[in-house]
């Protein structure tokens, strides 16, 4: 069924001033004590032999050319994950010689929130968004959360405050309040529980109600209530990056080549889903094609999502739309050497404000498992 309402901050009393996005500045001061040099980074024999098995599942998507410029900071974030006791968590989004070289723990929002659960490493550092390190924060407590550039944000986590939610409230006491994970610390304490593209429907439905607020994502709430006989009100965010495909686009790879197959993601327009062969998160995008094994293929989606599937599965042809998410592309090898070197950016949740976050991610994770 169609949304039952949707709303956004010119709905309610406007605060003043409205408060910023809570993410870092990137400002990178004092030196930790804990510092260590700097690595040489001069590509050499050695280097090429420390890392050839890993050029080897990028080779199809980075040219050898570019390979003496990654290699010598692979092989040092490598070595430097095990004197720091550290873990990569990557998101499907990052590009691949992260995503493939230096990760430990790669896949979707709602797989890097569960495996979060299960480092034993003492420091983690977050190759994503910022929400995404702050849900490890709020996971592992005790841990050190390192994010190598922390003003990784993300459209959706900017659309949404923790008064927006009480605002809602106010206005639909009783409705229970599910937010995507894309949300910040603040916002994520104020809600019932958490949802990821992978989950949203289920997670809607375990809550028996008839009406749920859905934020912040208003096409993944559209597509949501698309699948539910549960009335959804809905909140104006969107992903930049998302939002941009159109149902015109599609049609015109379509028309070009009859035979392709194409696959959305849920956070597009809903012409843009209409127009799909198959809808899903990124971990359920890469599950089909691993098993449907396309001959052509459009991933509707974050540009590096293709590269990392295309190194995996060479064989399958990639048209390849680039939407490019600015904000992941803030991670990248040089900045995670320096975050390992320097023990920077820590992610830091106020313990109260984590503890009632917690709550509500883990009220989702429970309920996959
Ligand atoms: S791709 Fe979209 S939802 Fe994901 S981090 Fe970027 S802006 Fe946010």
């Amino acid at each position: 069924m169609p949304i039952a309402g949707i709303y956004g901050p010119n709905d309610f009393p406007a605060a003043d001033p409205r408060p910023a996005t809570p993410i870092g500045d990137g400002t990178r001061t004092g030196t930790h004590p804990r510092a260590m040099a700097m690595p040489s980074l001069e590509w050499s024999d050695e280097v090429e032999r420390a890392t050839a098995h890993l050029y080897e599942r990028v080779k199809s998507v980075i040219p050898p050319v570019e390979w003496p410029f990654m290699a010598p900071y692979v092989k040092a974030i490598n070595e430097l994950k095990a004197a720091r006791d550290a873990v990569i968590l990557a998101h499907n989004y990052q590009t691949p010689d992260i995503f493939h070289c230096v990760a430990d723990i790669t896949g979707d929002s709602l797989q890097l929130a569960i495996e979060a659960t299960k480092v034993k490493a003492s420091t983690i550092v977050q190759c994503g968004v910022h929400f995404m390190a702050e849900t490890s924060k709020i996971l592992n407590p005790d841990k050190t959360v390192l994010i190598p550039d922390s003003r990784a944000g993300c459209s959706l986590a900017a659309s949404l405050t923790a008064r927006d939610v009480r605002l809602l409230r106010e206005r639909f006491p009783g409705v229970p309040v599910v937010a995507y994970v894309n949300t910040s610390a603040e916002v994520k304490a104020e809600v019932d529980i958490c949802c990821t593209s992978s989950n949203a429907l289920q997670v809607v439905e375990s809550l028996n109600a008839p009406t749920v607020i859905f934020l912040p994502d208003q096409y993944l709430a559209r597509y949501v209530a698309s699948k539910t006989n549960v009335k959804i009100i809905a909140w104006k965010g969107a992903c930049e990056v998302h939002e941009r495909f159109t149902g015109d686009e599609l049609r015109a790879y379509r028309e070009a080549d009859p035979g392709v197959q194409i696959i959305a993601h849920p956070e597009c327009p809903p012409d843009v889903l209409a127009e799909a062969d198959f809808t899903g998160s990124t971990a359920h995008m890469i599950k089909w094609v691993r098993e449907k094994h396309p001959r052509r293929l459009v991933m509707i989606t974050e540009c590096s999502m293709a590269d990392n599937v295309r190194a995996e599965l060479p064989d399958v042809e990639m048209v390849q739309p680039c939407n490019l998410c600015p904000h992941m592309k803030r991670i990248t090898l040089s900045n995670i050497l320096e975050s390992l070197l320097y023990l920077r950016e820590e992610v830091v949740v106020d313990p109260e404000i984590a503890e009632k976050a917690r709550r509500s991610v883990e009220r989702m994770i429970n309920l996959k498992n």
